[in-house]
């Protein structure tokens, strides 16, 4: 058993439908913690300071790199987004999965200060369809959907560095897959340490009749 929480990464274009996903997961299962980001872009109608993200001007987001609190940052579409380091360190340390849904480079950066977080990419089944649902939404200026379609044309040549591609089709079919995946990654041998350990002390014992 691990007594550590596993970090997981939820990435995926802009308008997959992350938000949803990882809100209902939340919902349906009780052993996840969301981290709440920090960022500098303008809050959306409906967002609330403290639980959408911790929405701070560009000063206080650099103070804050500079006082190393954040696990890792980047710039997304003109502005910072970051994730704050303490909560996620406590919430693992309680033996919770906490699940950052956050872009690729941050995405990357934290794969590779961590190795064991699992890294999840969210795509809906065809680009139509993204830039539908960016358009339903309803929440950006069509300069901003546009900005935000480039840059999954972007993102496309990272999903290979992900752990698994989850399509975003039906959405309570997809929250059971990715509750299952994040189950089953309790078990791969990197993420299962401490139980190597142990077997390979007590096997040592054991082979030495002691
Ligand atoms: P939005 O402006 O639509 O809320 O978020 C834009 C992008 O920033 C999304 O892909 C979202 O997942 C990502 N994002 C949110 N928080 C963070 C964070 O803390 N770090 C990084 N690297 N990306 C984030």
């Amino acid at each position: 058993m691990n007594k550590n929480g596993i970090l997981v990464v939820v990435s995926g274009f802009s308008g997959a439908g992350k938000g949803t996903l990882v809100r209902k997961l939340l919902e349906k299962y009780d052993n996840y913690s969301l981290s709440v980001s920090m960022t500098t872009r303008n809050k959306r109608e409906g967002e609330e300071d403290g639980v959408s993200y911790f929405f701070v001007d560009h000063k206080k987001f650099e103070q804050t790199i500079i006082e190393d609190g954040l696990l890792e940052y980047a710039s997304y579409c003109g502005n910072y987004y970051g994730t704050p380091k303490d909560y996620v360190k406590k919430q693992l340390a309680q033996g919770k999965d906490v699940i950052l849904e956050i872009e690729v480079q941050g995405a990357l950066q934290i794969k590779k200060k961590y190795p064991t977080t699992l890294l999840l990419f969210v795509t809906p089944p065809s680009g139509e369809e993204l830039i539908t649902r960016l358009r339903t939404r309803n929440t950006e200026t069509e300069e901003d959907i546009m900005r935000r379609i480039s840059r999954a044309a972007e993102e496309v040549d990272s999903i290979s560095k992900y752990d698994y591609l989850v399509i975003n089709d039906n959405i309570d079919e997809c929250v059971d897959e990715l509750h299952n995946i994040i189950a089953s990654a309790h078990n791969a041998p990197i993420r299962q340490q401490d139980l190597i350990d142990r077997l390979k002390n007590e096997l040592d014992i054991l082979s030495k009749g002691e």
